[in-house]
């Protein structure tokens, strides 16, 4: 039988990564792809009631309490895993914030904290598993950006910034690891009801949701399903793709 393939999901206390852990973790028979996920966030409480979950549900998980922003912490963690497990098959950087202004109102502050959390983290963690990926001749990183990253969105400069940037990352790594069997893609989620978009006024919601095709909102799944196949054994010839998963927003 095949060895069980290893994923390292960050951002996984709540929200899209809470619902890709789920269906990566989640056994095959009832749906999901049957990974043992690697729960990474800063909050353990979450994270532990988390893997209770998958594990009642028949699913395999662990918990790694990790600020992604300290990239000495997170090379250590994946590490870890990788000593662990002798592997490391699948990796998801998901882990993402927001700190909106107008880019003549924007601190440096603001700036570096999503830069750093968003992207240099994402950096961090590749430069860690692919080593193990590379001996293995085998992995799928999946990035997720947002539809902000592919055609901009004002007060959101930071964000946008990190955004493209994960996408100029991938497609890089994309190019110089693809030979050893490892493929990077990019999910680019559009709205999806997460605590990231919860305190968006009612009117802009609404805008948002006349401007997509399908004209709703996106669930946390419906971003999960994408992963899932972005990081399965047989996506193994689709690398250095942007797939903006965003009801019809952008068509991009
Ligand atoms: P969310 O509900 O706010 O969850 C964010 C997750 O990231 C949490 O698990 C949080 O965990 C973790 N996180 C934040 N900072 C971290 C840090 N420094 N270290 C470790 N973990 C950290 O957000 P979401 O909506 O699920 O977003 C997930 C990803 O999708 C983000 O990259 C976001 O940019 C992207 N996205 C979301 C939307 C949307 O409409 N929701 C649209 C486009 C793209 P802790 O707080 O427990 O650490």
């Amino acid at each position: 039988m095949a060895e069980t393939r290893i994923a390292f999901v960050t951002g996984a206390s709540r929200g899209i990564g809470r619902a890709i852990a789920k269906r990566l973790a989640a056994p095959a028979g009832s749906g999901g792809q049957g990974r043992h996920v690697v729960l990474v966030s800063r909050s353990e409480g979450p994270l532990n009631d988390l893997k209770a979950e998958i594990e009642s549900g028949g699913g395999s998980a662990s918990v790694r309490a990790v600020d992604v922003a300290d990239g000495a912490a997170l090379a250590t963690a994946i590490e870890s895993v990788v000593s662990e497990h002798g592997r490391l098959d699948i990796l998801v950087n998901n882990a993402g914030i927001t700190r909106d202004n107008l880019v003549l109102r924007m601190s440096d502050e603001e700036w570096d904290a999503v830069i750093d959390t968003n992207l240099r983290s994402a950096f961090v963690a590749i430069r860690a598993a692919a080593r193990a990926m590379m001996k293995q001749r085998f992995g799928r990183i999946c990035n997720i950006a947002s539809t902000s990253g592919v055609v901009g969105n004002a007060g959101q400069s930071n964000y946008a910034a990190a955004k493209a940037g994960l996408i100029g990352l991938s497609k890089s790594v994309a190019r110089e690891l693809g030979g050893k069997g490892i493929t990077c893609n990019v999910i680019a989620p559009g709205f999806v009801q997460t605590d990231m978009t919860a305190n968006l006024p009612e009117q802009v919601v609404e805008q948002v949701r006349a401007g997509m095709a399908v004209r709703t909102l996106g669930t946390p799944e419906d971003i999960a399903a994408a992963v899932a196949y972005v990081t399965s054994d047989e996506a193994g010839y689709l690398t250095g793709q942007t797939i903006c998963v965003d009801g019809g927003l952008t068509m991009c």
